[in-house]
């Protein structure tokens, strides 16, 4: 649904704020806490929200997430929710791409498509692709249901085949909802409306996710010569099935007749190739063999078994060769196909290779900068916002005041002992104990500061707030270049939130100044960390951060290019050799 861009549309939008989750991904795994442990249904595409508002007046045991991408069109939805006072509906303005981010596996219990865009040329957006599928069904209880009406008979009958081929199980299908197979889908919506006014038929349908355990569960092992034979058995069925969408050029007469055999891959290891395997839920699935050869990543192998296509992980094992490549400096993924393979060449395409005969070739986008040592606290994570809320439970628990003003004074005696540790005054373990033993003093009250510290960390460890973007842009960054989170946090905290905020996933590597030995900004720091990554030519490298003291100051003495991450425009510029404001102009400014 296109709209004009709405004037005001910022103030429109704030005075029905709250109708919005500006921060859903706060909420992933812990929805139950807005819903109240009602059933959580969402829906994608809401558009002006007639339907979701009617939804959730007539089902007030339900709770409703409306999600748009369009916000001058979702500001209408809110506003219709708001006119109708409705209590259990809240909406999230951005892309159902990032469903995954913000909700946990089987937190979902109902997704509504309603009218969804029929992208005639572009299958991929559309939101019964196969990769939207796999995330529907990461996020959907094992009972749960996706339903689906529209009144284009040609999306329809191309979703349920989708469905069915990404193993969902249909329920209700019917070609005219309103006539002659009536069933009952519910709140008419717009554009339903519009085309029962026109006397179009409208189609439903419903579906079940694929029985069977998934996610979780999904890894992509390394793999070594002592798995040669587990390999070649994969490697068979995937052969005899006949879904091997990129495979290379190490081919013998036998392989061509047998697929690989154990033989090939003991030569694939000897050669210096990485075999990793994809097992979902225990099993085989797919594998992944590459080896970097100067600029290019060789892909010699990225297959699925049949029994598992449909659900996105062809397009996981190519993200994870283009992270491969990202690592070596690679620009380019090259793989081979024989030509009268048409289902690998097509597999190969969907997967973003062109075609120069039978050489597969996908260009990687060229970066300026390679390596990406990125911070922690202020850069990723909302720190403030987890810091408050840790300190505020900590203090309490402890039966302390917290109140504003002792929480301020916290973290001004916090802030100077972490300006000691960035001096070399003190270390880490130290300040730990003393901004409890400092505030104790100012307190005038006794305190445990290694109680008051372990409590802290715990409820610390919980919060993994990351900032606007931050996400998506590591997400989209950590295929073009190697990122490493560089950060003067405490270990076991920083460990457990790149563990829940899903971006220990994403980054190459994680640098702890507790871990490495020296703090930021200290050029032994990024000395430690450049020999590491086997970073020769620091001219490829950018340090990104919020703090002047520790990581603009630690680029500059360590001769690595510095960019400041600035959200509120308080810091002078011109001191780091870059400056950004969001995490959209940071892509901008990497990807130059
Ligand atoms: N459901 C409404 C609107 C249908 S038009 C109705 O039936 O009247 C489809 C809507 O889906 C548009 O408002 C469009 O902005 C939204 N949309 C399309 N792709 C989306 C995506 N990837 N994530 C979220 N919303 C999307």
């Amino acid at each position: 649904m296109r709209a004009r861009k709405k004037k005001n549309l910022a103030a429109r939008t704030g005075r029905v704020a709250e109708f919005a989750i500006g921060e859903p991904r706060r909420f992933k795994g812990r929805w139950s806490e807005l819903t109240g442990g009602r059933p959580l249904h969402i829906e994608i595409g809401c558009g002006k929200g007639r339907f979701a508002v009617g939804t959730a007046l007539a089902n007030p045991d339900v709770f409703l997430v409306a999600i748009e991408v369009e916000p001058n069109v979702l500001v209408m939805a809110m506003e219709e929710a708001a006119r109708a006072g409705v209590e259990n509906l809240r909406f999230i303005s951005m892309n159902a791409e990032a469903l995954d981010s913000c909700f946990a596996k089987g937190e979902v219990s109902r997704i509504y498509l309603n009218f969804s865009d029929p992208w005639p040329h572009n299958k991929n957006r559309r939101l019964t692709y196969e990769t939207f599928l796999a995330s529907y069904r990461r996020v959907l209880a094992e009972d749960g249901e996706l339903r689906f009406k529209t009144d284009n008979r040609d999306l329809f009958d191309w979703s349920c085949g989708e469905l069915e081929r990404c193993g969902w199980r249909l329920g209700t299908v019917s070609h005219d909802v309103h006539g002659a197979e009536p069933v009952d889908a519910g709140i008419a919506t717009e554009y339903e409306e519009r085309f029962m006014a026109l006397g179009t038929p409208i189609n439903y349908l419903d579906a079940e996710p694929p029985e069977g355990e998934l996610d979780e569960q999904v890894e992509l092992a390394d793999c070594t010569a002592a798995d040669c034979a587990e390999l070649a058995r994969l490697a068979l069925r995937v052969w005899r099935t006949r879904f091997t969408p990129v495979y290379g050029r190490v081919r013998t007469a036998e392989m061509i007749e047998n697929g690989r055999s154990e033989r090939s891959f003991e030569k694939l290891f000897a050669d210096g190739y990485r075999c990793e395997l994809l097992r979902v839920a225990g099993e085989d699935a797919g594998m992944l063999v590459t080896r970097h050869e100067g600029d290019v990543l060789r892909v010699e192998e990225l297959s699925v078994e049949r029994r598992f296509r449909g659900r996105g992980f062809g397009r996981m094992l190519a993200g994870a060769a283009e992270r491969r490549a990202a690592e070596f400096g690679c620009v380019r993924l090259e793989a081979h196909c024989p030509a009268e393979d048409t289902e690998g060449m097509r597999a190969a395409a969907a997967l973003g290779f062109g075609e120069r005969g039978e050489l597969l070739v996908r260009e990687l986008p060229r970066t300026r900068w390679r390596y990406l040592l990125i911070d922690a606290d202020g850069t990723l994570f909302d720190f403030d916002r987890a810091e408050r809320r840790a300190i505020e439970q900590t203090l309490a628990s402890c039966g302390l005041p917290s109140d504003d003003a002792t929480c301020a004074l916290y973290s001004r005696l916090n802030a100077a002992e972490w300006k000691r540790l960035e001096r070399g005054e003190v270390t880490s373990e130290e300040l730990r104990r003393n901004r409890f033993l400092r505030l104790g003093e100012a307190l005038g009250v006794e305190v445990d500061p290694d109680l008051l510290n372990s409590t802290y960390m715990q409820k610390l460890s919980a919060g993994a707030d990351l900032l606007d973007g931050a996400y998506e842009a590591v997400e989209r960054l950590s295929r073009e270049c190697t990122v490493a989170v560089v950060t003067n946090g405490l270990p076991p905290v920083q460990r457990a939130r790149m563990e829940s905020s899903g971006l220990g996933r994403l980054v190459h590597r994680l640098y702890i100044s507790g871990e490495v030995g020296y703090s930021k900004p200290a050029p032994e720091f990024f000395d430690a960390v450049c020999r590491d990554m086997g970073i020769d030519d620091r001219s490829q490298a950018i340090v990104v951060g919020d703090s002047l003291t520790s990581d603009i100051a630690g680029a500059k003495n360590s001769g690595i290019a510095s960019c400041l991450f600035d959200p509120h425009g308080v810091h002078p510029t011109g001191v780091a050799d870059f400056t950004v404001r969001s995490y959209g102009e940071l892509e901008r400014l990497i990807e130059l």
